[in-house]
């Protein structure tokens, strides 16, 4: 292997370039990115870079100029538009990139919703840095903000919202905040969260009407009442990015579809990151739109094409920050596990999930000597004690 090509720009292609060159390949290295901005990272959008307290460059994988420094040479702002396996060249205007191996590193874009779009209303979607500097201009001006979607973007877009002044009303068909993926037990603690933080949380219904202009919306839910607002903010869950790996030819479902080492059915052709659907040796088949798996699926892949290809076996790991809550996540639930929640709101809380006597998945809010623990315990058989109290989380 002596060309490697890397298509798109974010977390995912940043970290495989990265270790790529820290293994010292002396090949050719081009990542192909349609944003105009160097890798980035997108945790902050929805935290110091909303709130106002970081501004864009900290969200920079590396400085811009690493990349020359390194010999990469970043592609910025157009798309790669096809690939050719045959020839093994990737498009992109009117070059054709030649590969030895290549990531599709695409991730995924927001789902929209074509009523809330066609209204004529503000209406933000949360993805790239340019959504998230326009958002923070509008929550700036305390503008009255319904948030479409109770998950970890729309919690976190709340919280930032109360942060700023702005009043939230906030809009969830599912009975609880994450229900779909943490089930509805542990969403109740979100809901308790967000209220007591003055967000006005409106479940089991959904939004069916919208009218609006320049200045606003006034939207109509499920359930008859009305809610006004001077912007609307949706976050219903992403798509991956999987447009450019059909027009190859490769095999697509809900993502990219690869094997246990992120390999396409083309073993010159590798995926990492949200887009990946991969073959993961304990959970089965998996997407994950986590940063740390964008991070650890790059490095892998990375490896794999200098040769050491071994099965990607990390359990998933998630982080988010509302309010003044700080939160971990590891291991996969589904959201009819059964959950044992440990400890109060108030000191600290811990909950693990459990499937057929074994531990799935655990969090700690505020516990950060938990994850550890937590980290030890997914994937073991459920330890005895674990529901009980007064057994310490650390002793099980
Ligand atoms: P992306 O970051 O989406 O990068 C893919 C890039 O490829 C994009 O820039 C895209 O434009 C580009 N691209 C697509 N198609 C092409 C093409 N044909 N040619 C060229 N370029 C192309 N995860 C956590 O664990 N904790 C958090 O707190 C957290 N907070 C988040 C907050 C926000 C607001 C968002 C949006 C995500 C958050 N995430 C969080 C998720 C995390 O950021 C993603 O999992 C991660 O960014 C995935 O990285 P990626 O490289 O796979 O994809």
């Amino acid at each position: 292997t002596s060309r490697i090509v890397v298509v798109g720009g974010g977390l995912a292609a940043a970290t495989a370039v990265t270790e790529l060159r820290e293994r010292g390949f002396a090949g050719s290295v081009t990542v192909v990115g349609v944003e105009s901005r160097a890798p980035y990272e997108r945790p902050p959008l929805s935290k110091g870079v909303l709130t106002g307290d970081e501004e864009p460059d900290t969200a920079l994988v590396h400085p811009a100029e690493w990349y020359a420094e390194h010999d990469v040479e970043l592609l910025l702002g157009e798309p790669a538009t096809a690939i050719d396996r045959a020839a093994r060249t990737v498009e992109v205007g009117d070059r054709q990139l030649g590969y030895d191996a290549l990531l599709l590193a695409t991730g995924a874009t927001p789902r929209r919703l074509p009523a809330a779009d066609d209204s004529g209303a503000p209406v933000l979607y949360l993805r790239t840095m340019e959504d998230s500097l326009a958002l923070r201009a509008t929550l700036a001006g305390g503008a009255r903000t319904l948030v479409v979607g109770a998950g970890w973007i729309g919690l976190e877009v709340a919280s930032a919202a109360r942060r700023a002044g702005a009043d939230v009303v906030m809009v969830d068909p599912a009975e609880a905040p994450l229900a779909r993926s943490l089930g509805a037990r542990a969403g109740a603690f979100f809901a308790d969260l967000h209220r007591g933080h003055g967000v006005d949380l409106r479940l089991g219904t959904g939004v069916e009407g919208f009218r609006g202009g320049r200045d606003g919306a006034v939207v109509t839910l499920g359930d008859g009442t009305r809610v006004e607002a001077d912007l609307v903010v949706v976050g219903i869950g992403v798509r991956p990015e999987v447009g450019l790996a059909q027009q190859a030819g490769l095999d697509t479902d809900d993502g990219i579809l690869v094997d246990g080492a992120l390999r396409t059915a083309d073993l010159r052709v590798w995926a990492a990151g949200d887009v990946a659907s991969h073959d993961h040796p304990m959970l089965g088949r998996l997407r994950v739109e986590h940063w740390d798996t964008a991070i650890q699926q790059g490095r892998h892949v990375a490896r794999g094409m200098l040769g050491d290809v071994t099965p990607y076996a990390v359990q998933p790991y998630f982080f988010t920050d509302q309010y003044d809550w700080g939160m971990e996540y590891v291991g996969h639930c589904r959201p009819d596990d059964d959950v044992v929640v440990r400890g109060r709101p108030d000191s600290g809380l811990v909950l693990v999930w459990t499937r057929a006597g074994r531990v799935v998945a655990g969090m700690q809010v505020n516990d950060w000597d938990a994850t550890d623990v937590l980290r030890r315990l997914v994937g073991a058989p459920a330890p005895a004690g674990l529901d009980d109290p007064d057994v310490p989380l650390a002793e099980l």
